[in-house]
């Protein structure tokens, strides 16, 4: 009996090893993140036919919100274009991102013809100012970029949300804000400098607006905040 404890105690461990591994193969399976898929869905060619949801995947009154076509302007130039042709054709639209965090359904354009107007490709950093301490960025470029591009330049942010898959567009326009009392507060919209906005113009302004508003201009915090129902920002000076 004696002579068999070793081997029973052998044993024992090994099966205690083997399963210490599995636990920690499947802690290492559970925590490896990938980003959540696009909201922006569509089952048709040339991107029509479309539905947008939130990163949970449901809106709060459980409905699907269906878009009759989505588009992603790459540079301010082919937002311009998208706005243009959509306003003469008589389209609802709304700005929408990659990730969708806003639990509401505030990207939802309204009614099956709207137009999704997609920042996923407008997301380049413009311009990095040091010795200003500014930079100048597309506004579907995210939280964690800016932060990352702003610290390979040597600079920080004093304010942010906790949550960094989020884009500049979508924390304007929500009013997203941290916890600091640094500074001047924990809000982003706060430290945005400047930025351009391009919405539905008459025909005498070819169907299109682009304001480039700065520090001083009274819309400047009307066009920060505003649930992309002003039109789509799409380049923020912020410092
Ligand atoms: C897990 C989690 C944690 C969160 N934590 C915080 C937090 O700590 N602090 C906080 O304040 N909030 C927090 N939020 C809320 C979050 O900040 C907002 O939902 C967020 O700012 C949305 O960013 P988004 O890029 O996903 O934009 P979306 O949700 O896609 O869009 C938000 C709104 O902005 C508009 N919009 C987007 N881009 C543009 C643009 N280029 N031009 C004009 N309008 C535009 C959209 O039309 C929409 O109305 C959290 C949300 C989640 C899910």
């Amino acid at each position: 009996m004696d002579q068999n404890m070793p081997m029973l105690f052998s044993t024992r461990s090994l099966l205690r090893q083997i399963l210490q591994s599995n636990i920690l193969f499947l802690f290492f399976l559970a925590v490896c993140c990938t980003p959540p898929e696009d909201p922006v869905k569509c089952s048709s060619p040339n991107n029509t036919n479309c539905t947008i949801t939130n990163s949970y995947g449901a809106f709060p009154d459980r409905s699907i919100c269906r878009a009759g076509s989505a588009a992603y302007p790459a540079t301010e130039e082919e937002l311009i274009a998208v706005i243009a042709n959509a306003t003469r054709n008589g389209l609802k639209m709304k700005a929408a991102t990659r990730f969708s965090h806003s639990i509401p359904k505030l990207a939802c354009p309204g009614g099956k013809e709207g137009l999704l107007i997609s920042t996923k490709l407008l997301n380049r950093v413009l311009n990095i100012d040091v010795k200003a301490m500014t930079m100048t960025v597309e506004s579907g470029v995210t939280l964690r970029e800016l932060i990352s591009e702003a610290a390979t330049a040597g600079l920080a942010l004093s304010y942010a949300p906790y949550w960094w898959g989020l884009t500049v567009g979508g924390l304007l326009g929500t009013g997203a804000h941290g916890s600091t009392l640094w500074d001047k507060g924990s809000s982003v919209h706060d430290y945005v400098v400047g930025l351009t906005i391009v919405s539905p113009g008459g025909a005498e302004d070819g169907f299109v607006k682009v304001r480039r508003l700065n520090d001083g201009d009274q819309e400047l915090n009307a066009a920060k905040v505003s649930l992309g129902v002003l039109g789509v920002i799409s380049q923020v000076w912020i410092n």
